[in-house]
């Protein structure tokens, strides 16, 4: 069976295609025939295009009006061209999208409808820059299969669905609440594979486990998973909410942006500019949204890098605390994404405050893990995860099982 994944950002794409057995799944992901990377941030309208086949890797540039225009060309690569891996588009079985915002309407995955495109739909207003384009990408994607290929919504907000009305609700007027306003979460698909890859490791059944799960990438959220199911998260209404992160604030206190409102006569826009862009790590530092650049000035002595570190860090701690109130203990703390697979300082750091509830790392294995693996000493009693975040894997599966229920 070839599932084909898409798996669009706001300035990039990722598509994978994987051949997979019909009946159960390696525990493994297995390596892609095909896959195809596309960044349109770097120069207005132009897209940059990587795509790796069995037989050639090649790169390339092309002039695009908007960011739909990329994925014909790119998908055309799977039967044609030097990276070819198949003979034609009637090869593919079912196409899997992630979707960033699913509301509460969607809390599993979902064979896309006329009628599940216009809930989708419903939710740009929550998530413009992400729910636009990939509704565009699955309108795009039927232009080119045709209306009989089945495709499957992924959504990142249906992990947390299970969460309870008291970690849902803003203290707010409950007509909020009424309205949609209320935590959704998200990065739930990679919360989810987090979660059963370590029941996986640390060879328990998942039904058993508490676990905190730390994606810490340029955004940034955690989850309390109890007995495989999301109980509370750091996300909220938006991807604003909760931990600090490479350029986005995280929670701040409300009171400030009615100062800033009031006071410096911010408008909408440059709240969100300054809160989703100009914030987090880049903010504190003056430096960088890349925790890369921020330790490379901390090696040279550079202070307020040191101090953005700290505050992440500091946050990072607090945030874990409240996850593991909610759960009432932890088994294990998963590090997931490009810095909780690759920043061994943060993690030393947070492992050591930490160190009240029990964790003890082992210092050789935090210094190089391999992937996948518990870096936690012998003797202590909650364990320490280091999972490399395979949303695409996950993404795949999820039309995998589909398909084995019959698409229905
Ligand atoms: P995205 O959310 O865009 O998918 P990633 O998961 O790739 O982001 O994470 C990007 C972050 O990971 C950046 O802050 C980057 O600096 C950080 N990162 C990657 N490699 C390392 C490393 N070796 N040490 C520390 N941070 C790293």
């Amino acid at each position: 069976m070839n599932i084909l994944v898409i798996n669009g950002g706001s300035s990039t794409l990722k598509a994978t295609l994987r051949s997979l057995p019909d009946g159960d799944l390696p525990p493994d992901a297995p390596s892609p025939l095909w896959d195809a990377q596309v960044d349109w941030g770097r120069n207005p309208g132009k897209a940059q295009i990587r795509v790796r086949g069995p037989a050639a890797v090649t790169e390339t540039e092309i002039d695009i009006q908007s960011p739909a225009d990329v994925l014909k060309p790119v998908i055309e690569t799977i039967w044609s061209g030097q990276s070819k891996a198949l003979d034609g588009p009637n090869q593919i079985a079912v196409i899997g999208h992630r979707v960033v915002h699913g509301g509460i309407a969607f809390q599993e995955t979902t064979r896309i409808t006329p009628d599940v495109r216009a809930e989708i739909r419903k939710y740009c207003e929550f998530a413009p820059e992400h729910n636009r384009l990939e509704l565009e990408a699955i309108e795009e994607s039927e232009q080119i299969f045709g209306p009989d290929l089945p495709q499957v919504a992924v959504f990142d907000t249906a992990f947390h669905t299970s969460i309870s009305q008291a970690a849902a609700v803003y203290p707010g007027p409950y007509e909020w609440f009424e309205k949609g306003i209320r935590r959704y979460g998200f990065h739930g698909i990679s919360h989810q594979y987090a979660s059963r890859r370590a029941a996986l490791i640390l060879g328990r059944d998942p039904a058993v486990l508490r676990l905190v799960t730390c994606h810490l990438g340029n955004g940034a959220s955690l989850a309390a998973v109890r007995y495989g199911k999301s109980v509370d998260t750091t996300m909220g209404f938006t991807p604003l909410d909760g931990l600090m992160m490479g350029t986005r604030s995280g929670s701040i206190d409300p009171g400030i942006l009615i100062y800033l409102v009031r006071h410096q006569g911010l408008r909408a826009d440059e709240l969100d500019r300054l809160l989703n862009r100009e914030s987090g790590l880049k903010g504190v530092s003056g430096i960088s949204g890349d925790m890369r650049e921020i330790l490379d000035a901390i090696d040279k002595g550079d202070e307020r890098a040191r101090l953005a570190f700290d505050v992440y860090a500091h946050r990072l701690c607090r945030e874990i605390g409240g996850m593991v109130a909610t759960l009432g203990g932890m088994d294990a703390l998963v590090f997931t994404a490009g810095i909780g697979e690759n920043c061994a300082p943060l993690r030393a750091v947070v492992c050591e405050k930490l160190a009240f509830l029990g964790i003890q790392l082992d210092a050789g294995k935090n210094e190089h893990p391999a992937m996948d693996t518990d870096i936690a000493a012998a003797e202590s009693p909650v364990r320490v995860l280091v999972i490399r975040a395979d949303e695409d894997w996950e993404i795949a599966r999820e039309c995998h099982r589909l398909c084995g229920e019959g698409l229905t």
